[in-house]
């Protein structure tokens, strides 16, 4: 199954006319996870077309304003578009408190039920298909990175081979690729004989608000796709340094070391109108890199 990421907003701090604030959807099959929530977020996330009653996790990175403004927002308009489903968000502490302060001052959802959960390092969640992981960043406040990394799914099916061994089609090519072995007509059938070996599921790691480090490095490692913050180009990177953030190519250089993929360039400064020196430098330090404006979507494939 391939992810489709829609960058809702791409930009950090200040929205400008080409960059809204940091939100990142990721599709996938009929679930959605949306990854920290910038204001204005919702309008973004409904022109996407996503589907407003989705299975749906919101993961927020950290405290800054630039990245949950917009959740107060969202969650109005989900409800506002009907939604009944569950809604859960995760983020570091101090977002639960968040969440309750604007439900108590405004009453925005009534309509569907919302629990969030407070993380640390560590497996946040642990699906029957994926998971996510989080690891700390370095920034002026708490921040996490997270890696959804899909569980390996089963190998490639052989239908010939199947067929080769006498096996017919049906309910026992369904035993087969899952289960080691079949018994068929007194012999016994391994399901390696028929079965390739088992296939990697993908990985994106979303790394904002960060100077490059070893915990996130360590998260990214191997990732399909790497979304890392790449607020500023070398010419500015004293700013990179004095506010906890990462310039394009040290945003290039994780990648290389983590050897991923793709690496897109994200949490843009609204400084850059033209961002092409921000990609000039990352793809000198690792070629696979892009940066998109917003409302642009990538699909990851196996
Ligand atoms: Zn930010
Ligand atoms: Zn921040």
């Amino acid at each position: 199954m391939s992810l489709s990421v829609t960058f809702l907003g791409t930009g950090g701090s200040v929205p400008n006319k080409f960059r809204n604030l940091p939100s990142v959807l990721v599709r996938r099959g009929p679930e959605l996870l949306l990854f920290d929530c910038g204001e204005g977020t919702q309008k973004q996330f409904l022109q996407a077309k996503a589907g407003t009653n989705r299975k749906m996790r919101i993961f927020i990175s950290h405290l800054h304003g630039d990245h949950i403004f917009g959740l107060p927002g969202m969650l109005h308009s989900l409800s506002f578009m009907g939604r009944t489903r569950d809604l859960e968000i995760i983020g570091p502490r101090g977002v639960a408190q968040f969440v309750r302060s604007v439900n108590r001052a405004v009453r925005l959802y009534s309509r569907f039920p919302i629990s969030v959960r407070e993380v640390s390092a560590g497996r946040v969640i642990n699906d029957p298909e994926y998971e996510v992981r989080a690891a700390w960043g370095r920034h002026g406040i708490p921040c996490l990175a997270y890696a959804f990394q899909e569980k390996p799914r089963s190998g490639k099916f052989d239908p010939v081979k199947a067929r080769s061994l006498g096996i017919p089609e049906g309910p026992l090519w369904k035993r087969l690729q899952n289960s080691p072995a079949i018994t068929f007509k007194g012999r016994r059938i391994l399901s390696r004989s028929v079965v390739g070996p088992p296939r990697r599921g993908l990985k994106l790691t979303y790394a904002v608000d960060t100077r490059p480090c070893a915990q996130v490095a360590k998260l990214a490692t191997g990732s399909d796709l790497l979304i890392h913050d790449s607020c500023f180009n070398e010419t500015a990177a004293s700013k990179a340094r004095d506010y906890g953030h990462s310039t394009a190519s040290e945003a290039a250089s994780v990648a290389r070391k983590g050897k991923v993929r793709e690496l897109v360039l994200f949490h843009i400064s609204a400084m850059y109108e033209d961002p092409t020196p921000l990609l000039k430098e990352a793809r000198r330090v690792f070629p696979h890199t892009t940066l998109c404006k917003d409302m642009e979507t990538v699909r990851v494939y196996p």
